[in-house]
């Protein structure tokens, strides 16, 4: 069995080496770095599976770090940090990271966190390739989708988004579905704006009218809808 790799990023040693013996102790590869520059310099030799990013590093900022990376990889990143604000948690998911554990954090929860970054990330595979809705396609083995025939780039949350409408296509899905499948949070509210962000983002890439969309339907007060097949 292969073991995921885990990229630890802290620059404080003993969190770091206790966190790594811990992850090791549970079956996972791990590797460590404690500035961004050494991350964005060797991210791509380390051939992490997933990031575990500290926001106070010595050199450049976490969300730098974090933003850099998603630049050209949709690698699961869990932000873990001291910072414990709203804003602070909204940018984090903003500029592309998976989760946002606050420290003092509970291994065990970090741990089922880390398993289920790593559990969605394989999992949007299957159903037919490409889906074809006439102006738009979207190849969901390749992560990518063309719009009137022009390849459009979809940050990993918006292409997560697109594939949770497309596998409920017709149904209307709350706020709070979406939310918790793209955040896996159970503290839904918090996220609600982070989850407007993201599909008006989406609208913009996808819809030939974004003011009038006619796939990604809202439903006020409940949450939004893909339209159906026979709709439109
Ligand atoms: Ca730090």
């Amino acid at each position: 069995m292969v073991k995921a790799r885990i990229l630890v990023v802290e620059d404080e040693h003993d969190i770091r080496t206790v966190l790594m013996d811990q992850l090791r102790l549970d079956g996972f590869d791990t590797v460590g770095a404690s500035t961004g520059k050494e991350v964005l310099e060797n991210f791509k030799s380390l051939t992490p599976d997933l990031i575990i990013l500290d926001l106070k590093l010595p050199d450049i900022d976490g969300l730098m770090v974090c933003q850099e990376i998603r630049k050209h990889s949709d690698i699961p990143i869990i932000i873990v940090s001291a910072r414990d604000s709203l804003p602070d948690k909204i940018r984090g998911l903003e500029v592309g990271a998976d989760d946002y554990v606050t420290k003092p954090f509970e291994y065990l929860e970090l741990e089922a966190r880390i398993r289920a970054c790593l559990r969605r990330h394989q999992v949007t595979s299957g159903m037919t390739d490409p889906i074809d809705l006439g102006n738009l396609k979207i190849y969901r083995q390749k992560r990518m989708i063309e719009v009137n025939g022009k390849g459009v780039k979809l940050t990993k949350k918006e292409f997560e988004l697109l594939n949770l409408f497309l596998e409920n296509r017709g149904k209307v899905l709350s706020r709070e579905f979406l939310s918790s499948h793209l955040w896996h949070n159970k503290e839904v509210y918090p996220w609600s704006r982070a989850l407007d962000v993201h599909v008006r983002r989406l609208r913009k890439k996808i819809e030939p009218d974004p003011a009038h969309p006619k796939y990604i339907l809202t439903h006020a007060g409940v949450g939004y809808r893909f339209a159906a097949e026979d709709e439109g």
